[in-house]
């Protein structure tokens, strides 16, 4: 058995970095040749069309079937000159991958030959099957048939030979069955309420736009040692393996040179990625061995998910064509540093303006401020949603680790700004303010300097960040679907504003000046919300109990922290706002639950299955060996020197004997305890006595596997280790 990861080894030393041949032309040059952006509408498409597109697109416009029929027919004559000859719906069901079936452009014409056509009928609208896609029971009680429709807001691009229409999935009753319905109603919403708030400070300002940029982390192993790993294969991520003696204790990859074949894959990325109008920036080796970053510009919410999901659609093929497989899961393997996707998220103005980055005047600064203190209130009140929005089976091995953020939810400020809320909480009297009280607030704010930026301290232990002119919420796992998350920010968001603006009017209406009345209602969030604010080190155990006396939820269990998508506090957030019915809340909780159960479920089978079919089989030949050993010895030797001799060899004989033994009953009982979780009805008591009764066995039986290891002739020994996986390139 041990053969096939020698020849795996072997095969990774022999490979060379892939030539990678780019266009002669500037990156500018053909970025977004691919993409189906405004300036080829309007080459490609009447100008009466294009304009009621660009319509639907800023004042969210219903577009006429005429119109459609014209866009289509651009769209079409645009793609086959760039060599498509199929189309596909492109779209996001809740399983976090994407999801495409692709038709041709032919059909038979009036005299029946065949010729190309794509009508506006098929660009709107598409009826694929919804029955194999998780839908949470919202399916089972109506049709199997789902609808996608045209997401206008995000461009169509090419891959390959089929031109892609980004759009959303909705069942037959037009419940949301995919990410991007909810994502794009969240984005309307908070659109709508920080422009009302806006106008308190600018009434110049027409459209707010949520932004975000994605850091996305991943690790690359070698194909031959991935298919030498039917773990990796299966499960995503290394369920046994003994640590490597050398790590990232050095941090010597971190920031380091980039090993010349992953150099080579990234700049075959980056090419395609430019080519499909996706502008990654930044790229870097991470913390632990084999692992890197690459992050975009940020752009627009709901374009910005859609490029991170064919980001990784593209690195995950463009990593077999280098011979790599690419691991987004969040944990691929113990000891050293999961993946995340920080999501740098902020809103923008059309006026130019980051709502989340100083201005350049008092008015400014009092609008920043009032965008901070409410985003920073709304997480607070949030705190176990957005937990929620990112916890999976997954990320719970990250979520709560030493290196990821904890699976708290806290805020941190930095020095500086902590310093100027306190400021405002103390000096903002609850009564009329005089003049003189007014000013010296004023000037104070009028303080926050630009520099702000550099001032900011790094927090790296924080799942929750300011840096500068953004958040960063850094609990999201690397695998994940940005826009879980960022329906919940969003919908907090956009809830707290509409609070606010009520709060305002309130004193407004009580007599209160405008600029008075933010203040005051200003200071009582940063009170309201002292809680959610921490600036030392998350993941000290001190500050977990901090954290309990201050009334945040610790909570690391999988299935009740998604509990939180049924609470109260969920239905103000996400169903009053209009993001989701209620019904598809329920039926989100239940594809999370699912999903949590049968990931499990997969690990602890492919587990079972490997201890006793390579593990226990490999312990029992090398006791084997062992005891021949001892008996050769006992035949050649007298008694005396026999005793002293045999001693270690037979201690070693019976330390593997137990270890084997012992995977093996673990491996019986937990195949005993995940009889008795399949057979209950409910999703969430399934998921919890998976988690209670049936996880803790993966960390038991890898326990015994990880001495075996540690053990056992390395040339018997059938899995690459985590020496191989880490260190081989
Ligand atoms: P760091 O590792 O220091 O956090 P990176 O350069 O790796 O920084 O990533 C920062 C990300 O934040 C980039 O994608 C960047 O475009 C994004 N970003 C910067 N400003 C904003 C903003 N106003 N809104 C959303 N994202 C932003
Ligand atoms: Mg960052």
């Amino acid at each position: 058995m041990a053969e096939l990861r020698f020849s795996a080894l072997k095969e990774v030393f022999s490979r060379t970095p892939l030539e990678v041949s780019l266009p002669e032309d500037h990156i500018s040059q053909y970025f977004g040749i691919n993409v189906f952006d405004r300036t080829k509408m309007e080459r490609y498409v009447a100008h009466e069309a294009f304009k009621a597109v660009k319509k639907a697109v800023e004042e969210g416009t219903p577009i006429s079937r005429p119109i459609a029929d014209q866009v289509a027919a651009g769209m079409r004559a645009w793609a086959m000159e760039r060599g498509a000859t199929h189309f596909t719906h492109w779209f996001h069901p809740l399983t976090d991958a994407t999801a495409e079936k692709h038709d041709s452009f032919i059909e038979r014409g009036s005299n029946g030959v065949v010729i190309e056509r794509f009508s506006g009928n098929v660009l709107v609208q598409q009826e694929p099957d919804a029955s194999s896609f998780p839908s949470g029971g919202i399916r089972n009680t109506f049709e199997a048939r789902g609808y996608t429709a045209w997401d206008v807001s995000s461009p169509a691009f090419i891959v390959g030979t089929t031109l892609c229409i980004p759009t959303v999935f909705v069942s037959y009753t037009g419940e949301a069955l995919d990410y991007k319905t909810p994502l794009l109603r969240s984005l309307a919403q908070l659109d709508k309420v920080a422009v009302e708030v806006c106008r308190l400070f600018d009434k110049d300002v027409n459209k707010v736009n949520a932004t975000l940029g994605v850091e996305q982390e991943y690790f690359l192993i070698d194909e031959a040692l991935y298919y030498a790993r039917p773990d990796i294969v299966l499960a995503d991520r290394t369920l046994m393996g003994h640590a490597s003696s050398k790590d990232q204790q050095l941090s010597d990859h971190y920031f380091g040179s980039i090993p010349d074949r992953v150099m080579s894959f990234m700049i075959d990325v980056e090419f395609e990625a430019y080519k499909l109008g996706i502008p990654l920036k930044t790229r870097h080796n991470e913390v632990a061995p084999n692992q890197f970053e690459c992050a975009p510009i940020f752009e627009e919410t709901n374009l910005a998910v859609d490029h991170n999901q064919l980001l990784m659609d593209l690195m995950r093929r463009v990593a077999r064509k280098h011979k790599f497989r690419i691991l987004f899961h969040e944990k691929p393997f113990a000891d050293v540093n999961g993946s995340g996707k920080h999501n740098n998220w902020s809103m923008s103005t059309d006026t130019g303006v980051n709502l989340l980055s100083p201005g350049k005047n008092p008015k400014g600064n009092m609008q920043f401020l009032a965008f901070l203190v409410n985003v920073v209130k709304a997480v607070n009140d949030n705190q176990e949603l957005l937990r929620a929005s990112v916890i999976n089976e997954n990320n719970s091995y990250r979520l709560g680790g030493h290196e990821a953020p904890p699976a708290i939810i806290s805020v941190f400020l930095g020095s500086y700004l902590e310093n100027m809320l306190e400021e405002v909480a103390t000096k903002v009297k609850d009564k009329k303010m005089t003049p003189q009280e007014k000013t010296e607030i004023k000037l104070g704010l009028g303080r926050i300097p630009e520099i702000l930026l550099d001032n900011t301290d790094r927090n790296r232990t924080s799942p929750f960040a300011f840096t500068g002119n953004r958040f960063e919420f850094r609990a999201v796992g690397s695998s994940a679907n940005c826009s879980s998350p960022m329906i919940v920010l969003n919908s907090a968001v956009a809830r707290q504003l509409n609070l606010f603006l009520n709060d305002v009017s309130a004193l407004v209406a009580g007599g209160r000046k405008k600029d008075e009345a933010i203040l005051q209602v200003l200071k009582k969030y940063i009170i309201d919300s002292e809680r959610i604010r921490f600036n030392g080190d998350g993941y000290s155990a001190e500050w977990h109990k901090e954290a309990l006396k201050r009334g945040l939820s610790a909570e690391t269990s999988v299935p009740k922290s998604l509990r939180a998508y049924v609470s109260e506090n969920a239905k103000k957030t996400l169903v009053e706002t209009g993001t989701l019915t209620e019904r598809e809340l329920d039926s989100r909780l239940e594809v999370e639950l699912e999903k949590f159960t049968k990931k499990l479920q997969i690990e602890s089978r492919v587990l079972g299955d490997l201890a006793i079919n390579h593990i226990v089989p490999t312990g029992v030949r090398y006791m084997t060996t062992l005891i021949d050993n001892v008996k050769g010895l006992r035949d050649i030797f007298d008694e005396n020197d026999y005793m002293r001799l045999a001693g270690a060899r037979k201690e070693l004989i019976v330390s593997i004997s137990d270890h084997i033994s012992m995977i093996k009953k673990l491996v019986a009982d937990m195949i005993e305890e995940r009889k008795k979780a399949n057979i209950i009805e409910d999703p969430m008591k399934k998921a919890l006595v998976y988690e209670s009764k049936v996880k803790p066995y993966l960390e038991d039986i890898r326990y015994h596997i990880d001495k075996l290891e540690l053990t056992v002739d390395n040339e018997m020994w059938p899995l690459p280790k985590y020496r191989e996986l880490l260190f081989t390139r």
